[in-house]
């Protein structure tokens, strides 16, 4: 990533300056629930909510992420997905676990499920290494409760409307045996719009989880990004701090 020549032996090939650059999210306003940053407190109410969570619009409960998706988090989360640097799955795990409420219980470890055509072509899910790896530190046992039904296609470039009915009806839930009632702590790589968290944790709750928590290892800022209205393909830079979020 630096460039600088490693000195010893190491199955992660990023420096030690490198791994540790990496910075917790930071905002001056949140949103309580899906952890949406804005840019001033007029988009959240008194309860410190956004729009999309006042109406109860998201499909899961709370949202967590360590990092925004950008400089040196964005890289490793690349090197481990797209250079296929598996090791790197217990650094990002490590994060994942800081970033973990101490006071929720959770009942079980959901990673966010790969259609096998993608999976195999991969060699592995990046998410299902950061729940394993999180399950370890944690001993919350993974359930492996949900699979792709569908091969959807990337969700990169498509507006939030066209995100959302992209993999709306993309999750099976495999076994509901281990769901009902539960607290189910959904694990991904990267949050964008949420779109497709909101999806998996539909099917969750279909199959009876009683709660679906989204925690991803990082998050897009979307405060400066324009963003695209629901029902509308036109880009609308005006609106982008109230329409942010996932
Ligand atoms: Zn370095
Ligand atoms: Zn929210």
């Amino acid at each position: 990533m630096c460039e600088t020549p490693l000195l010893e032996a190491n199955r992660i090939p990023v420096c030690s300056a490198c791994l540790s650059s990496v910075t917790p999210l930071a905002a001056d306003y949140f949103c309580a629930a899906c952890q949406a940053p804005f840019a001033s407190p007029f988009p959240l109410d008194e309860n410190q909510l956004c729009g999309i969570c006042r109406r109860g619009a998201r499909g899961y409960d709370r949202c967590y992420s360590y990092g925004f998706y950008e400089g040196t988090l964005a890289r490793l989360i690349q090197l481990l997905k797209y250079e296929r640097i598996e090791p790197l799955a217990a650094v990002l795990g490590g994060l994942l676990s800081d970033s973990l409420p101490r006071d929720i219980v959770f009942d079980g470890i959901v990673p966010m499920p790969m259609h096998w055509t993608r999976r195999y072509v991969r060699g592995f899910n990046q998410a299902e290494l950061l729940a394993r790896d999180l399950s370890r530190r944690t001993g919350i046992p993974v359930i492996e409760a949900v699979r792709r039904s569908r091969l959807t296609r990337a969700q990169v470039g498509l507006s939030d409307h066209h995100r959302r009915r992209n993999v709306s009806g993309a999750f099976a839930v495999r076994r509901s045996d281990g769901l009902e009632g539960r607290h189910v702590l959904l694990i991904d790589d990267v949050l964008t719009t949420g779109a497709t968290a909101a999806a998996c944790a539909a099917a969750l709750k279909k199959a009876g989880a009683a709660r679906v928590t989204v925690m991803t290892v990082a998050r897009a800022d979307r405060r400066l990004a324009p963003s695209v209205p629901l029902g509308n393909d036109r880009p609308l830079r005006a609106q982008s701090n109230i329409a942010g979020g996932c």
